[in-house]
């Protein structure tokens, strides 16, 4: 088969990685940069150029998008869609799960544990945000932040009231969330490809850190999942529409409740921990529907 792997980096682990299990395979791997991609819309005859060419005789893509690309990284993939190439990752699940909102909406709706969260319009009523998750402390977040960057634990009252506000007055969306003290800085990332659980670690913030992201020095280990912390996973994958994702879990005394559904989930940190070959479960996945 012919794979395309969208992604705007060659060197990055998880692209590197994703080549070799496709060739391993016996599949031609092109990497294609979707944001130097141009498309091409006209009656019934959807097309991509792709460094001068006209990409011709794919049979699937997996799409490695970043955060900060989304808009047209989405677009990318539709027209994919739209030239009937299986996609490993569909436009519509890829722009949910970008949108934090959104995705917490699709996930209460489906009954999922989530930490109790309030969004607003730059409410100036900081007392009745506060309130409303059940006081200080409580997690501050950057609608936009990727990494950790932009969750903030303010640990009383009139520090979740002057994150908020500074936040707010700079413009930035957030969102105010119950803390979950019980996780301990820890959280659990589940991988999901086609409905099934290939992988799950467990990972820790560096010490004094209540952030277990790998990216801020966090370690990580792999896990057995309970069947309650499975089961969330792959209802949250289900119901966001995503045959490949990372799901971000806390463990709570009320069982697992859902942080975040990736949709582009790296695979460096879990393949590490875990020692499984997460890329070639993403390959056979698409195999299985081309
Ligand atoms: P990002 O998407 O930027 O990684 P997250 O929402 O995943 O941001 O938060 C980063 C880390 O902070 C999580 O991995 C988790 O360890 C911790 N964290 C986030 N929300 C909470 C919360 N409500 N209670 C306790 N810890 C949290």
């Amino acid at each position: 088969m012919n794979i395309v792997v969208l992604s705007r980096n060659p060197k990055l682990y998880s692209t590197k990685r994703l080549v070799q299990a496709g060739e391993e395979r016996g599949h031609n791997m092109l990497i294609v940069d979707h944001s130097k991609c141009d498309l091409v819309i006209e009656k019934k005859n959807p097309q991509i150029i792709y460094q001068g060419k006209k990409l011709e005789n794919i049979d699937a893509v997996i799409p490695r998008i970043g955060a900060s690309i989304t808009f047209y990284g989405t677009a990318v993939v539709r027209q994919f869609e739209m030239m009937k190439v299986f996609t490993a990752i569909e436009s519509i699940a890829l722009g949910r799960s970008r949108d934090k909102l959104r995705s917490l909406q699709i996930l209460s709706r489906a009954g999922l544990g989530l930490p109790k969260t309030v969004f607003t319009n730059y409410s100036k009523n900081t007392d009745h945000i506060i309130d409303s998750i059940g006081g200080a402390p409580m997690v501050i977040k950057l609608l936009e932040g990727t990494q950790g960057i932009g969750v903030v634990l303010a640990e009383n009252k009139n520090a979740a009231s002057s994150v908020i506000e500074a936040f707010h007055g700079l413009k930035a969306r957030v969102i105010a969330q119950e803390f979950i003290e019980e996780a301990k800085g820890a959280d659990i990332r589940a991988f999901v490809v086609d409905g099934v659980v290939v992988g799950a670690m467990r990972r820790s913030g560096k010490p004094g850190d209540f952030r277990s992201n790998l990216h801020r020095g966090g370690t990580a280990e792999v896990i057995e999942l309970s069947d309650d912390e499975e089961n969330a996973a792959l209802k949250a994958a289900r119901v966001m529409g995503l045959g490949v994702a990372g799901v971000d879990m806390l463990q709570s005394k009320n069982g697992p409740l859902i942080m975040e559904v990736n949709s582009s989930p790296g695979l460096e940190g879990i393949e590490s921990a875990t020692g499984i070959d997460i890329a070639k479960s993403i390959i056979r996945y698409v195999e299985r529907n081309v």
